[in-house]
């Protein structure tokens, strides 16, 4: 038996991370840049006015108070998105919105409530001249240009992830596409002479193959493109055929068959193929899991064997598949959010593997709670429906008493918890 660190690190070390390509702007999201991005521009591209006010020279306010307002010629307006060729010059002051471009000859803008703007409109006088009531420094509410980013410097580095807040930098730099890394595309097979398809009548004895869509749903979320190959039956011109589907694939995952019960079949085919291990990795639910290269056609693949029980083969992937997909990705962080958290229940480790119990978390006077979510079994798909954790119980450590202060790895991590 081997770790589950171990195998972790076996099959990390096959995966690397992938190829640029360019993507329209919004497809950028969640993405990793694969360029270092360098603004040809200033931003903002003009000193411009951070207060609507008046645009004027501090010189003429020399002494200004409320008790004493200096009284200014207005001579013009200027307006966001306008540019304005009126100069400002001593004694005068243009009337300036948020944004506009200064007006040569200003260095300073004085906001409305620092002048008898109210004061003369509520008389009914035309705007023709501003009293300035506070005494302005240049520099006064001015956004120099360049002052968020100066034209030629260094703005995301490459393996950035991007947030909605750097596709709003790359758009302030009129950017409409960036080159990020490739999403992976993942083949997923399901194995099983059980299994039938979506659509299909259930004949007695068969099962919907949920694995497909469970593994497929969580290729999607951690970023990759799902390529479902369908199901293999438990026979080798089956399984070959299918895997010969997966030839553009980045990974290969199968589910089922690396159990004892038919190992053979699978076992077969791919040391047919290429170079596969089965493992026992000490940890419940999974155990099982085969991983190796594949030749497919004229490339090589890797491939990821997880156990066929609906919850085994999705905490397996959350704890191998993710972290691949992840790395081919140029995720640096690879780990799952994990909190400490206080156990309601009571867990036994009977065997000395790292329990993965699928458990509700919720936060209580500021701390979590993680408790039991119904029956443990691998195969119940509605203990993973019903958690938003899984709480790791360490191979160490033969019982969880409640509470116990415990690690949990969480499923979900959103605002309702
Ligand atoms: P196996 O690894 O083939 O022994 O399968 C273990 C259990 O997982 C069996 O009960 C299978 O019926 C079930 N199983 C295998 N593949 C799937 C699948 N694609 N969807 C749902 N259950 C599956
Ligand atoms: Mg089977």
């Amino acid at each position: 038996m081997i770790s589950v660190e171990q195998a972790l690190e076996k099959v990390l070390s096959y995966f690397h991370e992938l190829d640029a390509e360019d993507v329209r702007l919004l497809h950028a999201l969640g993405r990793v840049l694969a360029e270092d991005v360098y603004s040809d521009i200033d931003i903002p591209p003009m000193d411009n006015a951070a207060m609507d006010g008046y645009a004027l020279q501090a010189q003429s306010t020399v002494g200004a108070s409320r008790s004493s307002p200096r009284v200014l010629r207005v001579t013009g307006q200027a307006a966001a998105g306008h540019a304005t060729t009126r100069q400002v010059v001593a004694g005068a002051a243009i009337r300036i919105m948020t944004g506009a471009p200064v007006p040569k000859g200003a260095d300073s803008v004085v906001r409305f409530e620092d002048t008898d703007e109210d004061t003369r409109k509520s008389r009914g006088q035309p705007l023709t001249e501003i009293g300035i009531v506070c005494q302005a420094e240049p520099g006064l509410n001015i956004r120099r240009a360049g002052e968020d980013i100066a034209r030629g410097s260094l703005v995301l580095k490459k393996g950035t992830a991007l947030r909605p807040q750097e596709i709003g930098v790359l758009a302030s730099l009129g950017r409409k596409a960036a080159a990020v890394v490739r999403r992976p595309v993942v083949a997923i097979l399901a194995t099983g002479d059980e299994l039938v398809e979506l659509g299909k009548p259930l004949p007695s004895g068969k099962i919907y193959s949920s694995n497909t869509y469970s593994l497929a749903a969580q290729v999607v979320r951690y970023g990759g493109i799902p390529k479902i190959l369908g199901i293999a039956r438990d026979n080798v011109r089956s399984l070959e055929t299918k895997i010969g589907q997966a030839a553009d694939a980045d990974l290969l995952i199968t589910s089922a068959g690396v159990s004892v019960g038919d190992y053979d079949i699978v076992k077969d085919v791919l040391a047919r193929q290429g170079e596969i291990s089965f493992w026992t990795v000490r940890m419940k639910p999974g155990k099982p899991l085969a991983f190796g290269l594949l030749r497919v056609g004229n490339r090589t693949i890797p491939h990821l064997g997880l156990p066929g029980n609906p919850v085994s083969s999705m905490i397996t992937f959350e704890q191998f598949a993710r972290p691949a997909i992840l790395k081919m990705l140029g995720r640096k962080n690879l780990d799952k959010p994990c909190v400490r958290a206080r156990s309601e229940s009571e867990i036994k480790n009977t065997d000395g593997r790292r329990i993965f119990a699928r458990v509700r978390v919720s936060r209580q006077n500021g701390q979590y709670q993680a408790r039991l979510v119904g029956p443990q079994g691998s195969g119940v798909l509605m203990s993973m429906a019903q958690a938003n954790g899984l709480m790791i119980v360490p191979e160490a450590v033969s019982s969880v008493r409640a509470g116990d202060e415990v690690v949990v790895q969480m499923l979900d991590w959103d605002e309702e918890m």
